[in-house]
């Protein structure tokens, strides 16, 4: 059964918490995959790696890694937007199974959840890591520690969720952790809410890119993302620069993904996110072959009811809508498990009685 990643969260609440290091016995006989060749070794043989590391961490004593441009101290603990210091803080590190498929493979998404958010939306499923901030202050060694587990584990990549507002401490962490024999690639699972300027210190070091593209509508990404109405020039801006870092979205012959573009848009209750914008705009700005996952998951979660315009689930017409869109536009790359949720629709749609 599909393990979402709500479902995962609230899992992780129920067992106690944080799940650091989980449970090994589970995935003891698993064998180990052939070492990978992630980015990041090629940067790190160059001498690049620590350059790239110096110039992110000093960004903290001003920070502006994200649109936010807030200009805090973190490095004296000063907070901004997100309400992050310097010190990173950490939720959850373990396999997670309800990613898309190429992520998740046999043995899982290597997934850490950062606590804290640059967004802060007003519907935020994990909102108390997001915006309450749950978790655990650890150093960048131990981080590095936690990636080095993962790919123990056997997982198929680092799933970085939430990373923009930690991005120095996850550069410094991979590269200590590439010095204990990480080779896993990294993915970076973002809200699409970034800096170009900020995306290009990641060139060369993320191997797969995981941007949610929101909204298309200024006014409804004001309204819905604690005020953001850039978001969505933003997010396109943003999604160009990764297509442009990474490519289309590639698989290695057991069908795990190594590298490129996964976008994610989640369709929401009375055409709120822009869907059929969003295809238009995909089709329009990237190749049609451009992977691309459209959500049906959508739940009112954190503060959405107080929002009647999305205050219940999609209807199953609004997500076969939502396909449609994405025929009509021509995208020929979609997330398998989307197309096998709009068969189980469309044939339930036929079957019931008019
Ligand atoms: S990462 Fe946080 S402190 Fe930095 S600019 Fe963004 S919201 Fe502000």
């Amino acid at each position: 059964m599909e393990l979402t990643r709500r479902k995962f969260i609230k899992k992780s609440f129920i067992f106690g918490g944080a799940l650091f290091f989980g449970n090994d016995s589970l995935f003891a006989l698993n064998k180990k995959r052939e070492p990978g060749h992630p980015s990041y070794a090629k940067l790190e043989a160059q001498g690049k790696l620590a350059q790239r590391v110096e110039k992110a961490y000093s960004i903290f004593e001003h920070c502006e890694l994200c649109p936010r441009m807030c200009g805090a101290n973190r490095q004296t603990g000063e907070q901004g937007f997100c309400r992050a210091s310097a010190k990173l803080m950490v939720y959850a590190a373990n396999p997670h199974f309800g990613e898309e498929i190429s992520l998740v493979g046999k043995r899982g998404s290597g997934t850490v959840f950062f606590s804290n958010c640059n967004l802060r939306c007003v519907f935020c499923q994990n909102w108390p890591i997001s915006i309450q901030g749950y978790g655990k202050a650890v150093h960048d060694a131990y981080l590095a520690d936690m990636m080095i587990h993962l790919q123990n584990l056997g997982c198929h990549n680092i799933n970085l969720v939430t990373p923009t507002h930690v991005m120095p401490n996850i550069l410094n962490a991979t590269r200590i952790a590439f010095k204990k024999g990480l080779h896993l690639p990294l993915v970076y699972n973002t809200s699409g809410y970034e800096r170009l300027e900020i995306l290009k210190l990641l060139d060369g070091i993320v191997d797969i890119y995981l941007p949610d593209m929101k909204y298309m509508d200024s006014d409804k990404a004001s309204k819905y993302l604690s005020v953001a109405p850039d978001y969505p020039a933003k997010a396109q801006k943003a999604v160009m620069e990764m297509h442009r870092q990474v490519g289309e979205h590639r698989i290695d012959n057991q069908g795990i993904a190594v590298h490129g573009l996964m976008i994610r848009h989640l369709v929401m209750p009375n055409n709120e996110a822009g869907t059929e914008k969003f295809i238009r705009w995909v089709a329009e700005n990237l190749p049609r072959s451009t992977y691309v996952n459209i959500m049906h998951q959508y739940y009112p979660e954190h503060k959405a009811l107080e929002y009647p315009e999305i205050d219940r689930r999609i209807s199953v017409q609004e997500f076969l809508e939502a396909m449609l869109w994405a025929d009509e536009y021509g995208l020929t790359n979609l997330d398998q498990q989307s197309v096998q949720i709009r068969k189980i629709y469309s044939k339930q749609t036929l079957e019931q009685p008019s």
